[in-house]
């Protein structure tokens, strides 16, 4: 009886949405009838693993990183998770490269006569993606040289054309191209950080809610989506201007990139990304338009219109880097739990969770080992009951459930993104994509964050899951930090298929308002990302249950959905879904 109610509200999820909530709050039993005993002290005893002093505060390419995957792949074997890659095992091979660039470079500015020269780390910030190379190769003005088995690399620019383009964003969805189709191939691009901040016309106090995200950030805004934009138009060089108040940040976090940072490398070696990506500070920018014969202010007023055209700056750029290089072969975990309808069993629902964290670092008060309990082992513990959960039902959901937990999210969100440009399973074929990071240790909430919410159907099911546990659904309380571009679920919206971070929630069962908030701020400032991430004894284990059982009906009701969920109308990935799916001969119903 009670899993015919449970077909019922399936159908209804498939019917659409908003038109049968009614009808399901009307039948809590659906509620019991699917949600599984998930034990949240199992979950405890997998972080007591995971952030031991053994596992070493699992960083990539270390015995941590070795202790890590193969606890997850014996514990998902015991759980009843068959291995999720086709070759039969539970591993997916992420290559990854570490770069640390050579200080002792400079950058020119060269106009007729003048000649301005900039010095690494205080006058401009200078990378490059591109690796392993072997012998000599010339891209128009670039030259790369190297061999990733000399661990070195260099690469060069001279007499690259300078051209100022605005916030550098071409997004068709709000009519805005700061290019208007200009020949940018090896020219060195100054884009401007953050999304365009367009007033409202009807009140020019604050931002125009309708273009970009008003003021909350979108991927347009990123700083990883500006060094996109000049691979496309095939520049050679992107500088970044930095400015604190829309980076969100001082210049010095940018300084931090002159140690060694982790990237994927891609079939091509990362040739197809721009040669040169970098920052330069607000005052190297402003005398940079002066040696032009131009105003920043004015340029940047300008770039605030649909109008703006790029502007070149009659200045040419020289720089020549040099990397070291490093090669390190990381491990996704990937589980599978097999969806019993014939047909449908070849679409996947995912689960994402980041294994790593920073390993073993600067000692704060006398610990090197940076543990993670919270950041991440809960997130693994609560993905391998989850699958325990779901190798129990019988049958199995119609669709196939897969268990992802990613490396190097730390380092740039590597491991997902890795999957979600290298998948197993065809992401047009992906309905959603789940992710759990740092979850809830303090006992049980009456609501839930969901980062970015409005963004797809996803939201709608987060909802109505939550109002079936008696709890309500808050967005993210600082959007304009973007929060919804830094966990593993990003990649994966990035390449079209829809994606939902929920963050536990801040209002406690029995506790006194504030009382998350005050928890959740103690925790940002003395332990997210310290040596002091660690088990400790108010930990309560029954709000980390409730979460999982929400991820869990997730879940499950996607697979089991005759519909794919899709991005909101105005959503900057719905465009990307839409050619997927169609490219796919799927359409989006
Ligand atoms: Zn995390």
């Amino acid at each position: 009886m009670k899993r015919i109610v449970v077909a019922a509200a399936v159908m209804c999820v498939a019917g659409g949405w908003m038109a049968c909530s009614k009808p399901v709050e009307q039948t809590p039993t659906v509620q019991s009838a699917a949600a599984p005993d998930i034990d949240g002290n199992a979950v405890l005893r997998h972080v007591k693993v995971l952030a031991s002093d053994e596992y070493e505060g699992r960083a990539p390419g270390t015995k941590g990183e070795d202790l890590t995957v193969a606890y997850i792949a014996d514990q998902f074997g015991k759980a009843g998770v068959k291995p999720g890659n086709t070759d039969g095992t539970y591993m997916q091979k992420v290559p990854l490269v570490g770069i640390t660039p050579d200080p002792n470079v400079t950058m020119t500015f060269v106009k007729g006569a003048k000649k301005t020269t900039l010095k690494f780390k205080d006058d401009f910030v200078a990378w490059t993606k591109r690796v392993a190379a072997p012998g000599r190769m010339k891209f128009g003005d670039v030259t790369v040289e190297g061999d990733t088995t000399k661990a070195s690399e260099t690469v060069g620019i001279n007499g690259s054309e300078m051209v100022f383009v605005g916030y550098g964003v071409q997004a068709p969805e709000f009519n805005w191209d700061d290019y208007k189709g200009m020949d940018l191939k090896g020219k060195t691009l100054v884009m401007l950080v953050g999304d365009p901040p367009v007033p409202d016309p009807k009140d020019p106090t604050r931002l125009d809610p309708n273009t970009f995200g008003g003021s909350a950030m979108t991927y347009y805004g990123r700083w990883t989506y500006k060094y996109e934009m000049g691979a496309k138009f095939g520049a050679d060089a992107v500088l970044i201007v930095h400015e604190t108040g829309p980076a969100g940040y001082p210049f010095s976090v940018v300084q931090g990139k002159v140690n060694e940072q982790f990237d994927l490398i891609a079939p091509d070696n990362n040739m197809s990304r721009v040669a040169i990506e970098g920052w330069i500070p607000l005052e190297q920018a402003q005398a940079l338009c002066k040696m032009g014969g131009l105003d920043y202010d004015k340029l940047k007023q300008q770039a605030l219109t649909r109008e703006f055209k790029p502007v070149p700056l009659g200045v040419k750029a020289a720089i020549t880097l040099h990397n070291k290089v490093r090669t390190i072969d990381s491990r996704n975990v990937v589980g599978k739990i097999e969806g019993s309808d014939p047909v449908l069993k070849n679409e996947y629902v995912i689960y994402t969770a980041h294994w790593d964290h920073f390993g073993i670092g600067t000692p704060v008060n006398g610990d090197r080992i940076y543990h993670g309990a919270r950041d991440n082992a809960t997130g693994i513990g609560g993905m391998i009951e989850i699958g325990r959960a779901f190798a129990k039902l019988s049958p199995a959901p119609k669709r196939s459930i897969l268990l992802l937990a990613v490396t190097s999210e730390e380092q740039g969100l590597l491991g997902s993104q890795y999957y979600a440009t290298t998948p197993i399973y065809p992401l047009a074929k992906t309905l959603a994509v789940i992710n759990m990071d740092a979850l809830n240790v303090w006992g049980k909430t009456k609501d839930i964050t969901v980062v970015g919410l409005g963004a797809s159907d996803l939201d709608d099911y987060a909802k109505q899951i939550a109002g079936e546990q008696g709890r309500v659904i808050n967005p993210d309380p600082k959007p304009e930090n973007g929060g919804y571009y830094r966990s593993d679920h990003f990649p994966f919206a990035k390449q079209g298929v829809p994606a939902i971070n929920s963050n536990g929630g801040i209002d406690y069962v029995g506790k006194p308002a504030g009382w998350g908030r005050e928890k959740s701020d103690a925790f940002t400032a003395n332990d997210y990302h310290k040596p002091s991430d660690i088990i400790r004894p108010d930990w309560d284990m029954s709000g980390t249950a409730q979460d999982l059982q929400y991820y869990w009906m997730m879940g499950y009701r996607v697979a089991q959905a005759a519909k794919f969920p899709q991005w909101k109308a105005g959503n900057e990935f719905r465009a990307t879904r839409e050619a997927q799916l169609k490219a796919a001969g799927k359409g989006t119903n």
